[in-house]
């Protein structure tokens, strides 16, 4: 079987990580959650007291990290120097870390190789803000993910109040608007959508509809679907 290699990009609470798990289960490929790996780089600046946004105060701390990415079970875990960060990269507030140390370029340029080397070894689905922009260009399908602000929101604070943390949805739109803004406009590697990518708006589709998509779009592109 041929190796394929799809890259998902898409603003927050598009569906990204459900899609991509879906598709790793139904085309027996990995998954890699790349979001996590900047959120653990948030986590660690937390735990040193960095400011998030000063280069200076955060390039030093990456010399000090080592990030391992285990898929166990079939579900990715992330490694903060040998310790599994679990749900701690999952608040709100690791979101605003994750996407203020995601704008400086010492941590793109650490994470990058990380996220080739996955590619390298193995079919895979990554999803993130730059992956079929900068990190994996030449990638067989490229699919940018999308949906109206108000949908995504709605779906992200389910989500937050499912994990049992204490949300409105006013919070969650306002928050996700100000990483959207941010993640858009920084000058390292912005998200955005790579111009040979299809774009998935699933606005008024729900996640069967979402996958089923996205596996035509696989097909269309490199004639491998589901069952093959
Ligand atoms: O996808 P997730 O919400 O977990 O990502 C958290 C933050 O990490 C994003 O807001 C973005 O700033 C950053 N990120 C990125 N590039 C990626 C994945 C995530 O800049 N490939």
């Amino acid at each position: 079987m041929d190796k394929i290699v799809i890259a998902l990009d898409g603003p927050s609470g598009a569906g990204k990580s459900s899609l991509a798990k879906q598709i790793s289960k139904r085309l027996g490929i990995v998954y890699l959650d790349t979001g996590a790996l900047y959120r653990t780089v948030g986590l660690y600046a937390k735990k040193m007291s960095a400011d998030p946004h000063d280069e200076k105060a955060v390039e030093p701390l990456l010399g000090t990290l080592d990030i391992d990415v285990l898929i166990e079970d079939g579900v990715q875990q992330v490694y903060l120097n040998g310790e599994c960060v679990g749900d701690a990269i999952r608040t709100p507030e690791m979101s605003m870390y994750a996407s203020a140390v995601s704008a400086l370029p010492s941590v793109r340029a650490f994470l990058l190789e990380t996220q080739r080397g996955f590619a390298r070894r193995s079919s895979v689905i990554m999803d993130g803000r730059d992956i079929g922009s900068v990190v994996l260009p030449d990638a067989d399908v490229k699919i940018y993910l999308t949906a109206s602000d108000e949908v995504r929101a709605m779906r992200r604070t389910k989500e937050l109040l499912a994990k049992g943390q204490n949300v409105t949805f006013e919070e969650v739109l306002s928050d996700m608007k100000k990483r959207d803004h941010a993640d858009s406009t920084r000058a390292v590697a912005p998200a955005i959508k790579p111009e040979d990518a299809v774009t998935l708006d699933n606005s008024e589709l729900d996640e069967e509809g979402t996958v089923k998509r996205a596996l035509e779009i696989i097909e269309e592109k490199t004639g491998r679907g589901s069952g093959q």
